[in-house]
């Protein structure tokens, strides 16, 4: 079978890539792999999984162990947030940013403290479950504050007198106006990333390439949609004004004189504001489809 877990990665020839194994980015991060075309088998308990159409075996494990892993050569790549290597300081290499796992790294006070800014933190006491990293961003600002490390209720510290601001994640910002605080400054903005040793990055460079590509041609389709419609051919240059393509659209005959279908790939973020405008530009019969893989 496969290489055991934290024996030297690659050392069967395999490429061991670190998922996280639960959490809010696991379920996210294995659907990746899934939808890239790797094909394995999760079962409760297996640490392990070995990919049956590629020289890769998944390594599932805590997002926040996975940087130092990649760092030590335990595993040759993995999946995890950009702030968790920040705060691990980890020495790896980012391949690629996964567009998925967003948030921000924010500061926030009670809603009736004067505070403005991430400098208001000098001289405060900020509590946060992520020290290592708010200590090297607010240095990075010249703000020294005194940190109080906690493990998790971050947002309860101020309200229980254990400091006067925090430093936390924040996705919606539900939970910061829920306890009463305010968000007072953005000190990092973080995604899932693909992460890679220096070494391995280097001895393995046709399979991380490899795996690199796979993944990324998942992440770039997801942001897009292929659109299909029919029209006159006369209403061509009033389409193409509106269709904002990837390089030129498909313009095919149809079997009727005079009519043409128009293909384009847009941005999944454009088609809310471009099917009036298709409309209005003479489209007809206007189809929407998902994109399963884009390579550039
Ligand atoms: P976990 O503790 O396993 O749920 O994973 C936490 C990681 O998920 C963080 O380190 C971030 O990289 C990412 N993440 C994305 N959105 C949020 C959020 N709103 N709060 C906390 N973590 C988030």
């Amino acid at each position: 079978m496969s290489t055991p877990p934290f024996e030297r990665a690659g050392a069967n020839g395999r490429l061991t890539l670190a998922v996280p194994s639960k959490g809010r980015l696991g379920e996210p991060a294995i659907r990746l792999c899934a939808e890239a075309g790797l094909s394995f088998e999760l079962t409760e308990r297996s640490l392990l999984v070995p990919c049956s159409n590629a020289p890769v075996d998944l390594l599932l494990v805590r997002p926040s162990d996975i940087p130092e892993y990649v760092q030590d050569g335990v595993v040759d790549l993995g999946i995890t947030g950009a702030n968790l290597v920040l705060e691990a300081g980890a020495d790896v290499v980012t391949i690629a940013d996964l567009g998925f796992g967003r948030c921000t790294l924010e500061a926030a006070v009670p809603d009736d403290a004067p505070h403005q800014g991430v400098e208001a933190l000098a001289g405060l006491r900020v509590a946060t479950a992520y020290p290592a990293s708010t200590r090297r961003l607010l240095a990075d600002r010249g703000v020294e504050a005194q940190l109080v490390p906690v493990s998790g209720s971050v947002e309860a510290a101020p309200r229980l007198g254990l400091a006067d601001a925090i430093v936390d994640l924040v996705s919606t910002g539900s939970t910061v106006s829920a306890n009463g605080l305010r968000r007072i400054g953005v000190l990092f903005s973080s995604q899932a990333v693909l992460v890679g040793g220096r070494e391995a990055v280097e001895r393995r460079r046709e399979l991380v390439d490899r795996l690199d590509l796979m993944l990324l041609g998942v992440v770039a389709a997801r942001r897009r949609r292929y659109v299909m419609m029919n029209a006159r051919a006369a209403d061509l240059p009033a389409i193409r004004d509106v269709l904002p393509s990837m390089g030129a659209p498909t313009v095919l005959p149809l079997a009727e004189e005079g009519q043409i279908a128009v293909h384009a790939a847009v941005d999944a973020d454009d088609v809310w504001e471009l099917l009036p405008a298709l409309k209005r530009a003479g489209a007809t019969s206007i189809l929407v489809v998902p994109v399963e893989r884009l390579v550039a």
